[in-house]
């Protein structure tokens, strides 16, 4: 991790997976820039910057290069939810990512499948401090039977829905754990721009036809508590 003065940056997708943070910030102040509002305020005495990025990779790219360079955030934390990839990985689950994964990127024949163009790299590694700290938080703030895993997590711009499209994803990235919209066009931005981050996913759904079932109820009653319990957890250390 970072030794300046941590100024924290904590996103999302969508305001429900964000769970009661904004709530608890402190003095909180509001810039809105390009569409969306940057929430500033207290944690723990912290610094924290709140925000949604709306869903997927340039939504997230924009949002997350905006905390780095507008509002010289130095610790970024994704919350979110996902669907599951991984055998052991269930409905309810929480994925904690090491590594993250553009599955959508190629330019083949010039580069490598998944390689990310003149960056030389495919998986992108998430910071090892920061990581461990939310994998903590969230050990502690499971409930009942979820559990919690670790690994690589694929993110591109689709919603997977069905066998072929989620075996696709696990044919090229057989350890893949987890997959959702935004988290590693974060670590790119991130990568790119020094400046460690962390990625959590609650498992809504295992990528199959009833992928967007009850996706807002598990918004509501499953992902929104966990991400206040973990993200109370994180701050409270
Ligand atoms: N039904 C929702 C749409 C959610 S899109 C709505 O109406 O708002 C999916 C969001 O959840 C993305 O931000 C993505 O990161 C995550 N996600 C959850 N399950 C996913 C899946 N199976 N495939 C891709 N992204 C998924």
């Amino acid at each position: 991790m970072n030794k300046a003065t941590p100024v924290w940056g904590l996103m999302a997708a969508l305001p429900e997976e964000l769970g009661d943070l904004v709530h608890r910030l402190q003095a909180p102040t509001t810039h809105r820039i390009a569409g969306r509002d940057f929430i500033q305020g207290q944690l723990q005495g912290q610094t924290v910057h709140a925000v949604t990025a709306r869903i997927g990779k340039v939504a997230a790219a924009l949002t997350a290069t905006t905390l780095i360079e507008r509002f010289g955030v130095n610790h970024l934390v994704f919350v979110g939810v996902a669907g599951g990839l991984g055998q052991q990985v269930r409905r309810g689950d929480v994925v904690v990512a090491h590594e993250l994964v553009q599955h959508d990127l190629s330019a083949w024949p010039l580069f490598p499948r998944g390689e990310i163009p003149l960056l030389g790299k495919t998986r992108l590694s998430c910071d090892p401090t920061l990581t461990q700290a939310l994998q903590t938080a969230a050990q502690e703030a499971l409930v009942g039977e979820q559990r919690l895993h670790s690994g690589l997590i694929a993110s591109g711009d689709q919603f997977i829905q069905g066998h072929d499209m989620a075996q696709r994803i696990r044919d090229h990235y057989p350890d893949v754990l987890a997959v959702e919209m935004e988290g590693a066009a974060v670590a790119q931005v991130c990568e790119e721009c020094g400046v460690p981050f962390a990625v959590l996913r609650t498992i809504s759904d295992v990528a199959d036809e009833g992928a967007a079932h009850d996706f807002v109820a598990f918004m509501r009653d499953t992902a929104a508590p966990l991400a206040s319990r973990v993200l109370a957890r994180l701050f409270a250390g």
